[in-house]
């Protein structure tokens, strides 16, 4: 018999689509003969400003790069409580939240659990969750994007009322504000879906830039939530890779035992501190933001084959009309001017732009008037 190492590999992996990424930046500055400072980069929700100052020069000061990072984020977990308003003991640091959402898939699913998915969101949940052998129940949004309460509560209550259901329902994954449509969650609504027999995840990645308040000290008053944070937008430092998880108690005492002790690198930890220490600067930049957001949606709106979506974060989701979205974001990028663009169920023909610095936005809209 001739043996293949391949045949060693768990069967659902074997199955299961490649993750197709954005092309990376220095690629398409090298395809498009611009350089990296001339590209428009609304693409991916970065933060155009970058870290604070302060950032910078805590990593070059920085001494003991040849030191192992301290496995429980003692400082920056302290850090992290003052900003988030919770108790240190709930938060857990991580390589991005990105990584938070692989520990919690593999936390609670075992192959032929189920997750139930809210499309169109972000892509990582669905694509954790089938790493760990898990199915994606997806209840779709409703038109204009909010949560479908009572379609969730009903997939949830079906699983529950039969213990040898399968699939069983194990975590509901919720983004608020939502990517990529901008939508904020009620509390209200919050409030009733965490009273389902269901782990609920809560995304907050682009929580600063609403105009309501976290819910991150709800997870001290819910046994079943956890609410994700990240460095990413916001902070300005999505290239060091730095998330956190605020969980309950019961929940951290599972994760100290599950995590890779040194997740989080000595450099996202100096930054991520520096950054703390430099609220002000944080805000200013968030300030910077959504006023750019109100200014980019009013001009958006002016464009007539786009439809802007009210949005909560650091991106506005549109509709074109009466021509292919995909048209308009490659004659965009030949511009140097990268967009995101979408055709999927609930995202048939759209484009989302980050909001960049004003400069940026009066070239697009240029752009997008001259195509
Ligand atoms: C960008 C993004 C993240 C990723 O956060 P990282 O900390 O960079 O891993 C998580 N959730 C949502 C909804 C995002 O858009």
């Amino acid at each position: 018999m001739i043996f293949h190492a391949n045949q060693l590999l768990r069967e659902n992996l074997t199955t299961l689509e490649v993750y197709t990424p954005i092309v990376p930046f220095e690629v398409l500055s090298r395809r498009l003969g611009l350089p990296p400072d001339q590209i428009v980069k609304l693409d991916a929700n970065e933060n155009p400003y970058g870290p604070a100052p302060a950032v910078g020069e805590a990593l070059a000061e920085f001494g003991y790069y040849h030191i192992y990072p301290d496995p429980q984020q003692t400082e920056l977990r302290e850090a992290l409580a003052g900003y988030a308003g919770v108790p240190a003991q709930n938060i857990l640091p991580a390589h991005g939240a990105d990584e938070m959402l692989d520990y919690l898939c593999r936390l609670f699913l075992r192959p032929g659990d189920a997750i139930i998915d809210c499309p169109p969101t972000f892509g990582m949940y669905s694509f954790d969750a089938q790493l760990s052998g898990g199915y994606v129940i997806d209840i779709w949004r409703k038109a204009g994007y909010g949560v479908d309460v009572e379609a969730v509560k009903a997939a949830v209550l079906a699983s529950a009322a039969d213990q040898d259901s399968v699939p069983q329902v194990k975590i509901l994954f919720l983004t608020s504000p939502n990517n990529p449509s901008g939508t904020w969650l009620p509390d209200d609504e919050l409030a009733q879906l965490l009273a389902l027999p269901v782990m609920v995840v809560l995304d907050e990645a682009y929580v600063e830039f609403a105009n309501y308040a976290s819910r991150a000290d709800w997870v001290l008053a819910h046994d079943n939530l956890v609410v994700l944070r990240t460095f990413s937008k916001a902070a300005g430092i999505a290239g060091l890779r730095l998330g956190y998880g605020i969980c309950p108690i019961w929940l951290m005492d599972e994760l100290w035992k599950f995590k890779q002790p040194y997740n989080v690198n000595v450099a996202a930890t100096v930054a991520g501190l520096a950054s703390l220490r430099d609220l002000a600067y944080l805000r200013s930049i968030v300030e910077t933001l959504k006023t750019e957001r109100t200014r980019l949606s009013a001009l958006l709106a002016t464009i007539p084959y786009l439809r802007p979506q009210p949005s909560e974060a650091n991106f506005v989701l549109c509709h074109v009309d009466g021509r292919d979205a995909l048209d308009v974001k490659r004659s965009l990028e030949q511009r140097g001017i990268l967009v995101r663009h979408y055709k999927k169920p609930g995202l048939d023909n759209c484009i989302r732009i980050s909001v960049g610095r004003p400069e940026q936005t009066d070239r697009l809209v240029e752009t997008l008037r001259a195509i």
